[in-house]
């Protein structure tokens, strides 16, 4: 049991690196590719992935409280208060202004790869531990 909970906490931190890598590259793309992010106005949020977000994060225990934004409840004055990894509908979101991008296409679905094989080996490891 000892060895599957290391097991669990070695790959919880490897998919927290990689939603955070892919936040950070999806972020730069946007700030070339929109407007309303240059324009520090938004990005293509919604009230409801922010709801979404925080009701995934309860159920990994980890409590959301919502921000002062009456619009974005998980938007804070410097961007969004959720990490990555506790949001995986929001990083992992991209749309085809960027992937007219070869770079970045190439980029992303070599990470979203690594991603999908990241939440592939967690549920099997969630199984095992059942
Ligand atoms: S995914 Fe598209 S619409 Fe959303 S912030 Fe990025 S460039 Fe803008
Ligand atoms: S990125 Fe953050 S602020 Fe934007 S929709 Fe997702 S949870 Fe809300």
């Amino acid at each position: 049991m000892f060895g599957y909970l290391m097991m669990k906490t070695v790959f919880e931190q490897l998919g927290i690196d990689l939603y955070q890598q892919m936040a950070d590259l999806s972020k730069r793309q946007c700030e070339i590719d929109c407007f309303k992010i240059r324009g520090t106005i938004g990005s293509c949020c919604s009230d409801l992935h922010c709801d979404l977000a925080i009701q995934y994060a309860a159920e990994k225990g980890i409590i959301i409280e919502p921000t002062a934004n009456k619009e974005l409840p998980a938007m804070g004055e410097d961007g969004c208060i959720i990490p990555p990894w506790l949001r995986p509908m929001c990083t992992l979101h991209i749309c085809d202004k960027s992937l007219v991008n070869p770079k970045f296409y190439k980029e992303y679905f070599n990470l979203r790869e690594k991603i999908d094989a990241y939440e592939e080996r967690m549920y099997l490891i969630k199984e095992t531990m059942q």
